[in-house]
């Protein structure tokens, strides 16, 4: 039997539901002098978010996570109601990363009648990925400001796959002077490249082992780019046929948009990411690559 310390469970990870217990025990940790880092997530945990709390670990004395499905990033056609869920495992995997609290708050907590504002970011709610889904990134704003104030953390970690994601957290502490630092978590992904996302589990088989055609265009845009294209449209369209190859997904959009104002590029001369989305069924896929000179 193995019994190294790095297999065995060592945390004794405390789990909390109520918003003022959170941030009650916050703001206890912070009076103490810790330091608190965070990764909130939606659940049905796997190796990417294992990954964003290992970035986190090193960088702070108290780890929270949280899981919530937060319904306001949920448009009325979406998967609320189907999204997987399973949180005996989640447990089990925030306690082998040495998670200290799990925050599981209560949707009708969250969310009472009387809470009316919202956190909007004009310049990305509805364009790209915004356009796709309206309101979703008003509703991903508003969350990660609610969570912050409750769990009052010095470093939050956010995955690159949500690059759009990213970009509009790391604009509204900018833009309402959060107290913390933004440490972006690489894409991890399966073997084929696929990646890694709680909603691959509604792909079907054949529509799994299609899904490598999102990592596999966008090394095809790369290996252009590197040979000296610079014209956006030509990677696109690189990244369009290879999308066509698989015949059960379908092209959501493929954008290619300066890194910094995610403004579309058309003479790439900046950092530029190329997001794209495929559709298998009712399943959205997201992936993309930050192409730079030094990539
Ligand atoms: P979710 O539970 O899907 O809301 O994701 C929680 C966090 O994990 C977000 O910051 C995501 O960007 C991040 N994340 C999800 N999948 C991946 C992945 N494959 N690689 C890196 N980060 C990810």
């Amino acid at each position: 039997m193995d019994v190294s310390p790095t297999t065995s469970i060592v945390t004794d990870m405390e789990i909390i539901n109520g918003l003022m217990d959170m941030q009650a025990a916050a703001q206890r940790l912070k009076r103490e002098g810790k330091t608190i880092g965070f990764v909130p997530t939606m659940g049905y945990l796997h190796d990417a978010h294992a990954s964003l709390m290992r970035l986190a670990r090193p960088r702070c004395d108290v780890l929270v996570v949280s899981i919530f499905v937060n319904p306001a990033q949920f448009g009325p056609a979406e998967d609320l109601d189907t999204y997987p869920r399973d949180f005996e495992r989640d447990q089990e995997i925030c306690r082998e990363e040495q998670v200290d609290i799990l925050f599981y708050p209560a949707a009708d907590e969250m969310y009472t009648d009387s809470v009316q504002t919202i956190v909007d970011d004009p310049s990305l709610s509805d364009v790209i990925e915004g356009e796709k889904r309206p309101g979703h990134f008003r509703g991903v704003a508003t969350v990660v400001a609610k969570l912050f104030n409750l769990v009052l953390p010095d470093v939050a970690v956010f995955g690159e796959k949500d690059a759009q994601q990213l970009r509009v957290i790391r604009n509204m502490v900018n833009s309402l002077h959060f107290p913390v630092e933004i440490v972006p978590g690489p894409i991890v992904r399966e073997p084929d490249g696929l990646a890694m996302s709680s909603r691959n589990a509604y792909l079907d088989a054949e529509q799994r082992s299609q899904a490598v055609c999102l990592f596999q265009s966008l090394e095809k845009a790369e290996v252009l780019f590197k040979s000296g294209e610079r014209d956006a449209a030509a990677l696109a369209d690189a990244v369009r046929a290879r999308v066509a190859e698989a015949d059960r997904g379908q092209l959501d959009y493929v954008a290619i948009v300066d890194e910094q104002t995610f403004l579309p590029v058309e003479n790439i001369t900046v950092p530029v990411r190329i997001l794209l989305v495929v559709r298998f069924g009712n399943t959205r896929l997201l992936d993309n690559r930050l192409l730079t000179e030094a990539s």
